[in-house]
């Protein structure tokens, strides 16, 4: 053996890599098993609508409840969901618990409200719009009410064919949001070529506002290209009235944060739905 195999650093990471993979593997079967006994569940975050102070939609965000570790949070799940390909059922299993869910208001006489579905970067497949238009019927919800939050990373793929599939989407009458805005490489030519409705800034960009001018700056500026190019704008993770005041000030019609409210079971988000947000704000 020479000396570096016997350091104890060298030992301690190659066990630590073994524990990665078998980690790794743990959460891989673990999905699978989820997918089959639904320890999947969705929680709902709304988005309020500055001018009639009320949420005028909800953001499908996925949860595991894993039967030894407890609540695992989508940051740690996906991204290797996404690399072993699973995220396809994961993605489609959302979309069908969404749809269900909608479903599940309509039919208690809620009122109406645009339910939003995250989809991964590997989604955007040409089978898509087909799979939309599926579970649309499948629970009977008509398309104004679903929305699809892509990122900018699923629009670097051959362009002629992504711009196809979100024509045939937006002719389904779904509507797209571009989340994250502002992160990827680039956001501004994703703005001349895709059929866009809706901007979200993201959330980095709304942290340091008030205090930073290089954050305030650049949302400002987001939010007034994105009026200019007739797209409605969207800031995510609004946390303090401060961001809130700033955001309103320059214009931003729609947020969605923890100043609001955090994401929620399907039954609590029913009464964020008759709450009037501007009692809270003023
Ligand atoms: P995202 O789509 O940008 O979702 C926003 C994330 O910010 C959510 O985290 C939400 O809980 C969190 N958030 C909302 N308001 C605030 C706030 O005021 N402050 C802070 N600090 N955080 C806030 P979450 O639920 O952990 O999801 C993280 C990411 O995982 C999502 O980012 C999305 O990319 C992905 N994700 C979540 N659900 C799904 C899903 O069903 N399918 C896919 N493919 N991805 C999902
Ligand atoms: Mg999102
Ligand atoms: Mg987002
Ligand atoms: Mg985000």
């Amino acid at each position: 053996r020479d000396a570096e195999s016997a350091n104890g650093g060298y030992v301690f990471y190659d066990s630590e890599m073994d524990k990665n993979i078998a980690g790794r593997l743990y959460l891989e079967s673990g999905m699978q098993r989820a997918l089959q006994v639904q320890e999947f569940y969705l929680l709902y975050q709304a988005k309020i609508d500055l001018h009639s102070a009320q949420v005028i939609g909800a953001e499908a965000l996925i949860r595991w409840q894993h039967p030894e570790k407890g609540m695992i949070s989508p940051v740690d799940f996906i991204p290797l969901a996404e690399e072993t390909g699973l995220i396809l059922q994961i993605d489609a299993w959302v979309l069908e618990a969404a749809c269900g869910q909608a479903r599940i208001w309509q039919d208690a006489g809620v009122r109406p409200f645009r339910i939003a579905v995250n989809l991964s970067a590997k989604e955007f497949a040409f089978t898509l719009p087909g799979r939309v238009r599926q579970a649309l019927l499948r629970h009977q919800i008509a398309s104004e009410w679903l929305e699809l939050e892509i990122t900018e990373s699923m629009l670097m793929q051959n362009t002629d064919s992504v711009v196809a599939i979100m024509d045939e989407i937006t002719a389904l009458g779904v509507s797209l949001s571009l989340d994250d805005f502002g992160t990827g490489y680039s956001s501004l030519s994703c703005l001349k070529r895709f059929p866009i409705d809706t901007l979200k800034i993201d959330r980095s960009f709304i942290q340091g506002i008030p205090a930073d001018p290089d954050d305030c700056a650049i949302a400002s500026a987001i939010i007034s290209m994105a009026k200019q190019l007739k797209h409605k704008v969207i800031a995510e993770g609004v946390e303090t009235r401060a961001q809130f005041e700033f955001l309103k000030t320059v214009g931003c019609d729609e947020m969605q944060g923890y100043f609001f409210s955090r994401p929620v079971s399907a039954e609590d988000f029913v009464q964020l739905l008759d709450k009037n947000f501007c009692f809270k704000l003023d």
